[in-house]
């Protein structure tokens, strides 16, 4: 098995596990192209339960 050539240093694990830690604070928002509400990417839209234009459910507001 190939082996790194160097220890990596604390300084450079730190810079890492920064932006890691950052990564997972901060959802990617978007906006629903169908109900214009804030949501995740590549997510199902909870306000009007549709994903790239197909309705997986009933809304909320109108169960
Ligand atoms: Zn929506």
């Amino acid at each position: 098995m190939p082996q790194p050539k160097k220890k990596t240093s604390n300084s450079k694990t730190g810079h890492r596990r920064a932006h890691w830690i950052r990564a997972l604070d901060i959802p990617n928002l978007t906006t629903c192209p169908q109900c214009h509400a804030a949501k995740i990417q590549h997510t199902l839209c909870q306000s009007c339960m549709t994903y790239k234009g197909r309705s997986y459910g009933v809304p909320a507001n109108e169960r």
